[in-house]
């Protein structure tokens, strides 16, 4: 069973959420602000498999709790709930490190079909190493995958450079296996997020130019002037491996 933290201080949402999400054969549990959410994802941070968390909240805010998540390397996927009027949240939750947004007022079964959708890829990331796995070795998604002196491996989560080790949220391993997956070819921001987030509807491309730059930070020798993640004007991006010198 899938442990759910829901952090929504509207009661009569979260308790409906919570209804439909045991439903679903989720454990759920609420907290109503982001400092109760933090203290108990302190004291239990193993227990949460995903955490839904809302944007706009008594205390600190979402973003705040996504912040001092990451800050001390916690990283359970997050779901961003997010207002639909305001498209600079997404954005926001991006660079606080959440693996994906659901803007407010949301379908249930699109809440369902987000939360599945992190967890099969947190699993699907950890299996990738073990040999239990039935795909062929040939078959299987490496992994780690290393270019210059850096390496991103996927079972832990991990980008290690000789500097330093960064710690990666499943999005961002996510959007390097896709880039890794293209080497060489220019792939678009449309693209981009239809394979890796899953987004099909109008959703602004912007958020796609915001992980770009948190990856060049944290491989790139000289992130303004990028050797292995170009930007390919009125494309996208192009990751090169080997840059030429
Ligand atoms: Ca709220």
């Amino acid at each position: 069973m899938s442990a759910v933290l829901l952090v929504e201080d509207e009661q009569h949402l979260a308790e409906g959420l919570r209804f439909n999400l045991e439903l679903e054969g989720y454990d759920v549990a609420i907290a109503s602000d982001g400092e109760s959410a933090l203290a108990l994802l302190q004291a239990e941070p193993l227990r949460f498999d995903v955490v839904a968390l809302d944007v706009m909240l008594p205390g600190i805010n979402g973003f705040e709790v996504a912040t001092e998540l990451r800050a001390r390397g916690q990283f359970v996927p997050i779901l961003m709930l997010t207002a639909r009027n305001h498209p600079d949240d997404v954005l926001l939750g991006f660079e606080a490190g959440a693996d994906d947004y659901l803007p407010k007022p949301f379908e249930l079964r699109i809440l369902l079909a987000r939360l599945g959708g992190l967890l099969r890829r947190r699993a699907w990331l950890a299996q990738t190493s073990q040999q239990t796995n039935v795909m062929s070795e040939s078959e299987k998604p490496p992994a780690s995958y290393t270019f210059a002196d850096k390496t991103v491996d996927f079972t832990a989560l991990e980008l290690r450079t000789p500097q330093r080790t960064i710690k990666l949220t499943v999005m961002e391993a996510d959007l390097l296996r896709f880039l890794f997956k293209y080497e060489g070819k220019p792939v678009s921001r449309k693209t981009m997020l239809e394979e890796v987030w899953g987004l099909h509807e109008d959703t602004d491309t912007r958020a796609i130019d915001n992980f770009i730059v948190r990856l060049r930070k944290y491989f790139e020798d000289d992130p303004a002037k990028p050797k292995h993640l170009l930007t390919v004007r009125g494309v996208g991006y192009r990751f090169v491996r080997q840059p030429e010198e």
